[in-house]
């Protein structure tokens, strides 16, 4: 089963003087699937993904990446993984077909790697300007390219998203789709923003404060999404009461009236509590809650 891990993580634990950054993490990554690796600002996202690649010693657990022990100072295993990591900057002054010629050498991928990258990343334009000079969108978008030109087994991103446009954030996402379902490559990327990884990722890995607080793929996502009804009224007190003697609730005030928690399903027997008690509505409309505020309901919304 071991060679079907692209990552395997067990009670990871980087303990800081002032701050335990991880505790006790498990994870699991299976070959071939995007797992988004999900958590606000400071949950420890960059932290895991330092020891997974060996660039730091955890304090206790161990990590296998394809298959191999990662041990830090011993990186056989990273020739097989790309990674795009805050600390990974190119080298300013070198344009961005340098950069990557320099990445292609360290990584001893073939003499046409650099412009296979260069056009799968659309940087031609910028070929020869120095990477120093280049937007924060096709800074990232370089860090891609090298992430990637080698053709690694195992791609680790952190944040890929920061300094995208909307656009490029669709186009890296389609990118990252095709490398997985076309070539086979495992993805493994981290991000606070959960609709982000919701979109693309098979499974996802939610992290707060150091722990996992769930693992959950797509679907058992759709499922767990907190269920609204939208219900305007002009006598929003009057509904809590006969809605909520009839078993029904919680619900939230709004500008419209109430949202009350309760399936698309409970649409008619809704109805019939508010008429029965002569309780004025105009409208019973289910709302999907949104992603981001299942995330925040998931980690108390503490930041
Ligand atoms: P962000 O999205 O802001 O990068 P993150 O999820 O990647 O957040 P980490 O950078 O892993 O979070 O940080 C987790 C915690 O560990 C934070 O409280 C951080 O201040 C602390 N931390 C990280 N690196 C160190 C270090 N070298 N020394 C001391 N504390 C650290």
């Amino acid at each position: 089963m071991r060679g079907e891990l692209a990552i395997a993580a067990r009670s990871l634990t980087k303990r800081y003087p002032q701050v335990t950054a991880v505790e006790g993490l498990d994870l699991t990554v299976r070959r071939g699937e995007i797992y988004g690796f999900l958590g606000l600002n400071g949950a420890g996202k960059t932290t895991t993904i330092r020891m997974l690649l060996g660039l730091i010693r955890p304090s206790a657990g161990s990590v296998e990446v394809l298959g191999e022990r990662v041990r830090p100072g011993q990186s056989a295993f990273l020739g097989r993984v790309g990674c795009l990591i805050e600390s990974a900057t190119a080298y300013p002054n070198l344009t961005v077909r340098e950069n990557l010629e320099i990445q292609r050498r360290l990584t001893h991928a073939p003499q046409g790697a650099v412009d296979e990258a260069i056009e799968f990343l659309r940087l031609g334009e910028y070929r020869e300007r120095r990477a120093g000079h280049l937007s924060l969108g096709n800074k990232q978008r370089l860090a891609l390219a090298r992430a990637l030109l080698h053709h690694p087994d195992l791609v680790v991103l952190d944040e890929p998203a920061n300094g995208l446009d909307p656009a490029g954030i669709v186009e890296i996402r389609e990118l990252l789709r095709g490398l997985a379902r076309e070539k086979g490559t495992t993805v493994f990327m981290s991000s606070h923003i959960l609709t982000e990884v919701a979109q693309l990722a098979d499974r996802l890995g939610i992290v707060h404060r150091g722990r996992l607080l769930e693992e959950l793929d797509r679907d058992a996502l759709r499922s767990k999404r907190r269920a609204l009804l939208e219900i305007p009224t002009p006598a929003p007190d009057d509904a809590v009461a006969a809605l909520s003697r009839a078993g029904f609730g919680p619900s939230e005030r709004d500008a419209a009236g109430l949202r009350l928690t309760a399936e698309p399903e409970d649409v008619p027997a809704v109805a019939q509590v508010l008429l029965a008690a002569g309780v004025p509505f105009t409208g019973i409309s289910p709302l999907a809650e949104d992603l981001e505020d299942y995330f925040l309901r998931l980690t108390g919304g503490e930041v």
